[in-house]
């Protein structure tokens, strides 16, 4: 019997590969994204595990045997859903994987921003020891006001790592019941009262045409000027040049991104010219644990659906009803 196929596109843990070894799966990695090519190297495939490569229709198209597209990570906004909708083809994600990687990232940047730690270090190095009192006022997170706005799976870890550090956590989720909210020891809140209240704001919504600008300038006048936003969902959802606008103009206090709206941003990007701002590379979720996870459940998630579909957890599944 032929081998079931794989295409891997873009580097992921050896984990996962063994995973599909061990299956009987051929799996193979791709790493030239230009379209003629990925339309060569994926017309014959079972399976896709994608990292953040952009599958449109054209591509998608000319895939003869593909049943699966296995996400590396929770996030598919780079996959044209309707087409493997309308084709029956499976969308995976790695629902469990995640979460604790990313609520510990914003944790940092939470941290980060609030206790001067980049001056504090360059002025012990510099020796200069005897100035600290020279050094901004700096904070505690302790008793301070934090807006989680989206509570899946990501939100709820930083909710819990917020309560750890005896913060108020303030919940904006209009799609979850106010009760589920309060289980988890939060408060349901409403945007704009949420945003007047936080000094601490993080983002963890799906990137849609609802989510697209969820905060703008009308947004960053409602915060309070001491204000810290995270964002490590994806880019586009805070708009950039608001953000600039907002913290040049010292609106708020300062910001913490993980996420573009074009990744990865130009040499010239208006955010480089920033004091208040920490920027990563889209690696919230790139811990070396995190990418072990992520590696092994969308390999799963392939070869579960193609052989034994009772395994695949049915969470991962985020088009069941259209299969
Ligand atoms: P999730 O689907 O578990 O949770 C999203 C929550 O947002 C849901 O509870 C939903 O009800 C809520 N929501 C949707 N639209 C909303 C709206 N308009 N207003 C308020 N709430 C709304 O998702 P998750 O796994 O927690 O991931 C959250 C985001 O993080 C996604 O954008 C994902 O792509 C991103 N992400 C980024 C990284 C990274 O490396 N930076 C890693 C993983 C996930």
């Amino acid at each position: 019997m032929n081998k079931m196929k794989v295409a891997i596109l873009g580097s992921v843990h050896q984990r996962g590969w063994d995973f599909l070894k061990q299956s009987k799966f051929e799996a193979f990695e791709v790493k030239n994204f230009e379209i003629e090519n990925l339309k060569k190297e994926l017309e014959f495939v079972d399976g896709i595990l994608l990292r953040t490569s952009k599958l449109n229709q054209d591509i998608l198209s000319n895939c003869k045997n593909l049943k699966i597209i296995a996400r590396h990570g929770v996030g598919y906004d780079n996959v044209d859903i309707n087409y493997l909708n309308n084709n029956k083809i499976a969308l995976g994600i790695t629902s469990t994987s995640n979460a604790v990687s990313v609520a510990e990232h914003v944790m940092s940047f939470f941290i980060y921003l609030t206790k001067n730690l980049s001056l504090s270090n360059s002025l012990v190095k510099q020796g200069n020891f005897k100035k600290k009192s020279e050094l901004p006022d700096f904070f505690e997170l302790y008793e301070k006001n934090v807006l989680i706005a989206g509570f899946g799976r990501i939100g709820k870890e930083v909710a819990k790592r917020c309560q750890g550090f005896d913060m108020n956590v303030y919940v904006y989720d209009p799609f979850l019941d106010n009760d589920l909210i309060r289980k988890y020891n939060c408060i349901p809140i409403d945007k704009k009262e949420g945003l007047g209240l936080a000094d601490y704001i993080t983002i963890h919504l799906p990137l849609n045409k609802n989510t697209k600008n969820f905060i703008s300038e009308n947004e960053f006048k409602t915060m309070k000027n001491n204000s810290i936003i995270v964002n490590t969902s994806r880019g586009g959802i805070v708009n950039e040049g608001d953000l600039y606008q907002a913290l040049s103009s010292k609106v708020i206090k300062a910001a913490g991104m993980d996420v573009f709206e074009t990744e990865p941003p130009s040499n010239e990007h208006l955010f480089f010219k920033l004091d208040n701002i920490l920027l990563t590379p889209h690696n919230a979720a790139l811990t070396l644990e995190c990418r072990k996870r992520m590696s092994l459940e969308a390999s799963e998630n392939i070869v579960y659906y193609l052989t034994d579909i009772s395994k695949v957890n049915n969470d991962n599944l985020v088009n069941k009803s259209f299969l």
